[in-house]
């Protein structure tokens, strides 16, 4: 009798799992997944190079001259150095989760960002004016 009871509840009950790829299923908030990167806010500094464990970002150029990053998906950890070190913002992991590709060379994501001219130097101030007594 139990069986027929847990037979009919299951028939009746929604089913718990999705058609995926058809239903995609919304990741929570903080899920590591692809990368996403805003090259207005980018100042190449190199910070999320540096302090990536698997040497996983590759800057092409640096400070005002970068031209944007390389981000190799195959050997990320998705540990979220990168973002969290990042002093502008400029780089950050969404939830993104589907990141299956046929071609490993399709793991690298390639972001760019236009080189900017150099701050001007800083005018040295004047120097004191003597006051004669
Ligand atoms: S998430 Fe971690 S491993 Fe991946 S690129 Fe950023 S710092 Fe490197
Ligand atoms: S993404 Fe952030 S940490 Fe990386 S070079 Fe640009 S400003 Fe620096």
């Amino acid at each position: 009798m139990a069986m027929e009871r847990e037979l009919l509840k299951n028939a009746m009950s929604k089913p718990c799992t999705l058609a995926y790829p058809f239903e995609k299923r919304e990741m929570p908030k903080g899920t590591r997944g692809r990368h996403e990167y805003d090259e207005a806010k980018c100042t190449g500094c190199g910070m999320c190079s540096r302090v990536c464990p698997s040497f996983a970002i590759e800057l092409k150029g640096l400070g005002p001259k970068c031209e944007g990053l390389k981000v190799n998906l195959g050997a990320c950890l998705f540990c979220q150095q990168c973002e969290e070190s990042c002093p502008t913002g400029a780089i950050w992991l969404t939830t993104a989760y589907e990141l299956a590709v046929i071609n490993k060379a399709d793991q690298i994501l390639d972001f760019k960002r236009t080189p900017r001219a150099p701050a001007a130097p800083v005018a040295k101030p004047a120097a004191p004016v003597e006051v004669k007594k």
